[in-house]
This record gives structure tokens, sequence and C-alpha cells, in this order.
């Protein structure tokens, strides 16, 4: 959480992103000329100057990828009063999103969501592939939450998979790839919103194109490299509880990025019978 700032409000703001199975929300009752709320360990910024007359909403991609990021803004007494727009950002690219125009009479505020995602092109997920059960053979852990499950796997989300599992448990390459990101460095987490953004996360680019999301992974959990390449059933992480998660598991799905609307869609996948 980048700020929350408790003085008199002489305008509101409601400000809250969404990237993978959770929602990133950030507040603030000040009125400040210019903020900036980041995400994903700093790598995804969004910085908002404010004036008299309305609010300018720009992007910054410190990944050394492009990334596709998708806002939704909804707000009051302000133009235009709802829009999703959906931008591409080259590495280290900072560009301008939306402005806002205040009304001239009342208090006008605005809130938005945002999603991030790699940017993977014309991806096209291969529907043939059986991927492999995240852990070992030996292994069997419950589902916790399934595709479309009410908690968080809903929109993009909805073909995430979360396996309830004690942290420290062995997570294995669902399928091969090349990995892309990944973050170990957070021991933090919970059922509640301040835990938002310290998830530990792996990101693996299938040959198709498209993204495994392996997620809320636990503190120095991560055995392989930004660049590494892994085969399907490689050990390459273990599990934990960081992030927004209310019990230790591993949350795993498969994802690319859309040039409309959200910023990007899971894939449902199959899985290889033991
Ligand atoms: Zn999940």
């Amino acid at each position: 959480m980048k700020h929350l700032s408790l003085t008199p409000l002489s305008s509101f703001y409601f400000i809250c992103a969404i990237f993978t199975c959770f929602s990133l929300f950030h507040t603030t009752e000040s009125r400040a000329d210019e903020r900036k709320t980041c995400f994903q360990h700093d790598k995804v910024c969004y910085l908002t100057s404010e004036d008299k007359k309305g609010a300018h909403i720009s992007a910054q991609n410190s990944y050394p990828f492009p990334m596709r990021v998708s806002l939704h803004l909804t707000g009051h007494n302000i133009t235009p009063s709802q829009k999703t727009v959906n931008a591409r950002l080259g590495p280290g690219e900072i560009k301008n999103i939306i402005s806002i125009q205040a009304k001239s009479h009342g208090q006008w505020r605005y809130n938005w969501t945002s999603q991030l995602h790699p940017d993977t092109g014309d991806a096209a997920h291969d529907d043939t592939v059986l991927y492999q059960l995240p852990f070992p053979k030996t292994k069997s852990y419950p589902i916790s939450q399934g595709p479309n499950g009410a908690f968080s796997h809903r929109g993009p989300n909805s073909f995430a998979i979360d396996w309830a599992m004690p942290v420290g448990s062995e997570i294995l390459a669902a399928r091969e790839g090349t990995v892309i990101a990944l973050r170990e460095d957070s021991s933090r987490g919970g059922a509640s919103n301040q835990y938002k953004s310290e998830e530990n996360y792996l990101w693996i680019r299938h040959p198709d194109g498209t993204i495994g999301q392996y997620l809320h992974l636990k503190k120095d959990g991560v055995v392989v490299e930004v660049g590494d390449r892994v085969k399907k059933g490689q050990l390459i992480a273990f599990s934990g509880n960081t992030g927004y998660s209310s019990a230790p598991h591993l949350h795993f799905h498969v994802s690319s990025s859309q040039q409309h609307g959200a910023a990007f869609k899971s894939h449902p996948v199959n899985f290889a019978p033991r």
C-alpha cells in the first residue's frame, strides 16, 4: 500500500487495481496534485496528476518486456463518467492512459481499477496441450477454489485454480517454457487489502505465447531464474501464503493479453491423467 492519508477531504478518491487473482485497493482521502500507485513490486506504476480542472493518469512499465494495462474508470461529476482503456506499454515506457475533466460545479470524484499482463501479442492458447498438475505425483491437494470461484476467480481470472497446500510444498512446472519474471522477497500475506500487493509470483511463457502464473509463493521460494528454460515437471518453486490469501495455497492460471477491454484473459486448460 503506497498511501493511506487521512487529512480532511476536499474531494474523495478511491483507487484500486486488479491483477491476477485479486484486487488491489488504494485509498486516499487527501487531495494531492500528484501521486504514484505501484503494483507488482513497483514494476508497473500509475502516475496521477490533478488540478481543479481534472486529472491525468499515466502508466509506467519497468518490466524489460511489453505490458498490457487496462484501466476501468468510474466517477461522479467528471467526463468521461465511465470508460475502459487498454494500452500497450513498451519496456520502460510511460504513457498517458486517460484524462478526466471535472465538471464545473460540485465535488467530483473518480475510481479506477486496473489489470496488468505481459503483452503476448497475438498468442493463441494451444488447447490440445495436456498440462501436468503442478505438484509431485505422490501428492494430492484439494482444490480450494476452482474456475469461476466466487471469491476471486471472476472475469479475467475465470479459469484459475487454487490448490490448498502447506507452505513449502513443492511446485512443479505444469508446462515447459521460459521464466520471464518472478518475485520472492515478500513474507507478508493474509486475507486483508493491506496484503494485496505483497505476493510472490512466477511467470513462465509457454511455446504458444501464453503465460503460466504461479502465485502466493513462499519467501525465497523460487528455485529458477529469469531467462531459465524449464521443462514440464521441473521443480520451480515452493508454495506459500503471500499476498492476498486467506490460507496457504497455490494459485495457477494460464493467460494471454487482450487488446480490448480487460488487459488479459485466462484460458481453460486440460491436465493429463496421472
Ligand atoms: Zn486463486
